[in-house]
């Protein structure tokens, strides 16, 4: 049954049942790792990072449904916050991103050492050896607006690569994330352009839409075919058509952050809107203007909620792939 959510969203999607994955086989809880008893590279594919971001859940379960082994290295699957969508309520859906803090904006390597405790960082803490193994990820999101899905693959060359041999979602973001803390996608040798590990994060849709989670099955077996984990037949009936139009990236150069309680947009943003003028105000925090610092400026992932640390909006500008990076 569908219904509104706060932000008149329609809820077309319900949390999978995660509980036979508890046990999982790695020793921490909802985690499992299929090793191929071949050489190659060790892959994650992980999801609830957000408790309320559920194609993640919905993809692993996908996978774990239709016996997906690796064909060669290990491949492990990742609920990586339970205990927060385990508070998914769909009255209140927004309300189960996470228990304590935000778990994406905790890994970097101070942040994991120091004293705080949270159920977050307990639970990154639990994670962090077997994500440390890792060689590429595959984190499954979504967002909070209707925007078209992007692959976030990070500034560094290598992310874009990854993220274009994959040919879907058609638009990729390269940025640095946020001022707040660090992201999974981010961590150590992932973010490092001279590490040959990578990661991407991908954001499927909007939370709650059923098309969303459609674009997670789509996304993951785009990965495990493109890692020759599993081969084109096995993924091909879950794969959606390629994308219309060719991929393209959007080079992000300004994280607007939120400094006033009375942050708002100039306009109902979604997110990719180019503003063509440098220098339209585009929305008010507290008394100060957010402008565009030039023409043609795209916006990224607005944020529905305001609130003060927080990422409102990132600027950039649509590159053409073939054009490299100059
Ligand atoms: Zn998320």
């Amino acid at each position: 049954m569908t219904q509104l959510s706060p932000f008149d969203q329609i809820v077309e999607l319900s949390p999978p049942d995660i509980e036979p994955y508890r046990a999982g086989n790695t020793g921490v809880p909802f985690v499992t790792t299929f090793d191929s008893g071949q050489a190659g590279p060790h892959a994650m594919i992980c999801g609830i990072v957000h408790g309320n971001e559920l194609c993640g859940a919905i993809a692993l379960d996908h996978l774990f449904q239709h016996d997906i082994r690796p064909r060669h290295g290990r491949l492990s699957l990742v609920f990586a916050n339970p205990d927060a969508m385990a508070q998914y309520d769909p009255a209140r859906p927004a309300a189960s991103r996470f228990v304590d803090e935000d778990m994406n904006r905790v890994w970097s390597p101070d942040v994991l050492a120091n004293a705080h405790r949270s159920v977050e960082l307990d639970r990154a803490r639990a994670l962090r050896p077997l994500v440390d193994s890792v060689d590429t990820l595959l984190d499954l999101h979504s967002m909070q607006s209707n925007s078209t899905p992007l692959i976030l693959s990070g500034p560094a060359p290598k992310g874009r690569t990854l993220a274009a041999s994959l040919e879907s979602p058609a638009v990729i973001v390269a940025d640095t994330g946020h001022s707040a803390g660090r992201r999974l996608r981010d961590y150590g040798g992932f973010s490092d352009p001279n590490d040959g590990r990578n990661a991407l994060l991908v954001e499927c849709g909007q939370h709650w839409r059923a098309g969303t989670a459609t674009m997670a099955i789509d996304t993951a077996y785009r990965f495990l075919a493109q890692l020759d984990m599993i081969d084109t037949d096995t993924a091909g009936p879950h794969l959606l058509p390629a994308p219309a139009v060719p991929q393209r990236w959007i080079d992000v150069t300004d994280a607007v952050g939120v400094s006033h309680e009375d942050c708002r947009f100039a306009g109902d943003y979604s997110g990719l809107e180019v503003i063509p003028t440098a220098g339209t105000v585009i929305g008010m925090d507290g008394a100060a203007e957010i402008r565009t610092p030039y023409d043609d400026c795209v916006l990224v992932m607005p944020a529905r909620r305001l609130a003060p640390g927080q990422t409102a909006v990132r600027l950039g500008r649509y590159r053409d792939l073939a054009a490299g990076d100059d």
